[in-house]
């Protein structure tokens, strides 16, 4: 989360020259500050949407009691149905055991895919 407000403080200094162009060219009335933010606006919208969604959610399906699918203890089981660059959501569902699962997605973070870690 750090990291994400870090990035949007950043952000926000972006619009500082869009800023300072508009109103160095237009006065600082409020007619250039409306167009300044109009064009602030316009272009970080785009760039807002990528903050907010580039940690794409990360899912994961959890069942109190099963038999893992992996090597078949009776236990708590987990599955991971959706992180960036991942998604399982309609595949056969596979679910493992807490120590399955930790192999499993250290697998997947050996592919690249980013894993923030198991949850409920
Ligand atoms: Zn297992």
């Amino acid at each position: 989360m750090t990291k994400r407000f870090m990035l949007y403080l950043f952000r926000w200094q972006l619009s500082t020259p869009i800023l300072w162009l508009v109103v160095r060219h237009l006065g600082a009335g409020i007619g250039a500050t409306i167009i300044a933010n109009l064009i602030g606006g316009s272009i970080f919208f785009w760039v807002d949407r990528f903050i907010f969604t580039s940690k794409a959610v990360e899912l994961w399906h959890f069942k109190e009691k099963g038999v893992c699918d992996s090597c078949g203890k009776e236990t708590s089981l987990w599955r991971l149905a959706m992180a960036p660059n991942y998604d399982r959501r309609d595949a056969n569902p596979k679910f493992y055991c807490f120590k399955c699962s930790k192999k499993r997605t250290d697998e997947l973070r050996q592919q690249g895919i980013k894993i923030r870690g198991r949850s409920r």
